[in-house]
């Protein structure tokens, strides 16, 4: 996959380590699915916290949601998805791998529009079906590319199969944003510019799910959608990207491995839309998306229920459409982000060790206490003292009696503690002046300190906030 085999070794650790597992592996996994394990389940719960705080939390005007998954049929006809959310799809001849045909021509540097017709994108193709090989075989024969519906069908409450309008699982979490707009305006009276924010499953038919948490069928999506007055759309623009950017910068992911790229083709309605990208190990690739959508979505939704989606502004009485300004992220595209960031492999002691360096407020576990020797009781009994008391300030605390101090460290190295508190003969009192104090070790630099319990708490406490 990758040149040095960086993905393959970070793959290898989610799964050891309890991190991410595939889906349905007892019976050979199921392509795209991707399960979130006891350590993958509390990153993931950080990443969200952390989201939610910046985009609900921090700002004055912002509202949560979490909308059902099933939506009225007509949503997905109101939001162009039935008509157009589609991926030009080809076969190779040889082997019958289906391949995205515009990420492999991106691959040779040829742009195919979003919105490029069947023919068009056939021409194109076929200008450049030389130099475009199978990633299965190798072999370069495929057919004509058709479109390829994203949407993922239901049969919910279809009891007959005649006649039912198909319901689909959501192709974007948005839309239950869109579709509760009026609610939010009706219920909580908000002032414009106000902001929704949601993370909710979204489902793509992806023609090839790849690189792991990256491409799924089944995923996660952390939106806001911005309402703003029509045309006020400049400076919030601006202001919402710097936003994004500050956010993936509090992961602790480096600067130098994001970019925004904007997009070279826009649909119709929008007037601007850039991406935040993410430099993985096979290359920068989009982890968000920032869109200026002006009031398309409202118009469409207002078309086709028939309901008055027109926002009145509460001191002059003008009524207006809001325009709209849209972040989109994947939260497994997040978390890949900021494992393949912290994942590093250094020298401490003499041995290479695997370690990942993960912000504080994002390791799963927080800090790992343990007895020097496992069979002074004395030692053990104080041990278990202080984890309980430690485990009432962060929850996320881990107990660790297994094999020496060192082994002990490593494992939580590749997992990403952030801290070690080790309790010896000194925290008994052998030494009365350090009596009640602990070895605090520092993951990435491998530094001891001793501390107070007292302190050590406190140290947990802001380290995590
Ligand atoms: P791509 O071009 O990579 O298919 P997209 O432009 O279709 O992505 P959007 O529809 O803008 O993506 O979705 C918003 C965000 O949702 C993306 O930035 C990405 O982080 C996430 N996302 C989209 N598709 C997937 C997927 N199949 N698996 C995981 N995350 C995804």
């Amino acid at each position: 996959m990758t040149q040095d085999g960086r993905m393959e070794k970070i793959i290898s650790l989610a799964k050891r380590r309890g991190f991410i597992f595939s889906g349905s592996e007892i019976y050979g996994g199921l392509a795209g699915i991707y399960d979130f394990g006891p350590r993958g389940v509390e990153l993931l719960s950080n990443l969200k916290k952390s989201w939610w705080k910046a985009n609900v939390y921090d700002k004055e005007n912002a509202y949560g949601l979490d909308a059902g998954i099933f939506k009225h049929p007509r949503t997905w006809e109101a939001s162009g998805h039935i008509g157009g959310f589609s991926d030009p799809l080809a076969e190779c001849r040889n082997c019958n791998a289906r391949i995205r045909v515009d990420k492999e021509l991106a691959k040779i540097g040829v742009t195919a529009d979003e919105k490029m017709s069947e023919d068009a994108i056939n021409d194109l193709f076929d200008q450049h079906r030389g130099e475009i090989a199978c990633p299965s075989c190798g072999k370069k024969e495929f057919s004509r590319v058709r479109a390829f519906n994203l949407l993922v069908k239901s049969n919910l409450g279809d009891f007959t199969s005649e006649g039912a309008d198909p319901v689909y699982l959501p192709g974007e979490a948005c839309q239950g944003i869109y579709l509760d707009y009026k609610n939010i305006v009706d219920s909580m009276s908000p002032k414009i510019p106000f902001a929704v924010a949601q993370i909710g499953k979204a489902f793509r038919n992806e023609i090839s799910p790849r690189n792991f948490l990256f491409r799924m069928r089944e995923f996660e999506q952390a939106d806001t959608q911005l309402f703003i007055r029509p045309h006020a759309n400049k400076h919030a623009y601006e202001t919402l990207k710097k936003d994004r950017w500050s956010w993936f910068l509090s992961l602790g992911i480096s600067e130098k491995r994001l970019r925004f790229k904007q997009h070279e083709n826009l649909v119709f309605y929008a007037k601007d839309a850039w991406d935040i990208e993410y430099e993985f190990p096979w290359g920068f690739d989009e982890v968000e998306g920032v869109h200026d959508r002006t009031d398309y979505d409202l118009s469409q939704h207002e078309k086709f229920s028939g309901v008055n989606l027109h926002y009145t502004d509460p001191e002059t009485g003008e009524k207006y459409i809001p325009w709209i300004l849209e972040t989109s992220m994947g939260m497994g595209r997040v978390f890949l982000a900021v494992l393949c960031d912290a994942y590093c492999e250094d020298e401490m002691d003499g041995e290479t060790r695997v370690v990942l360096k993960l912000a504080p407020h994002l390791a799963p576990v927080k800090a790992m206490v343990s007895p020097l020797l496992k069979n002074k009781p004395e030692l053990v009994a104080k041990a278990r003292e202080v984890y309980a008391a430690l485990k009432k300030v962060v929850p996320q605390i881990a107990w660790d009696d297994n094999g020496n101090i060192g082994k002990r460290y490593r494992r939580q190295d590749e997992i990403g503690t952030p801290f070690c508190i080790t309790i010896d003969f000194d925290t008994l009192g052998e030494h009365p002046d350090l009596a009640d104090t602990v070895t605090l070790r520092h993951r990435d630099s491998g530094e001891q300190e001793r501390l107070t319990i007292a302190d050590v708490a406190e140290r947990l406490r802001a380290a995590v906030e």
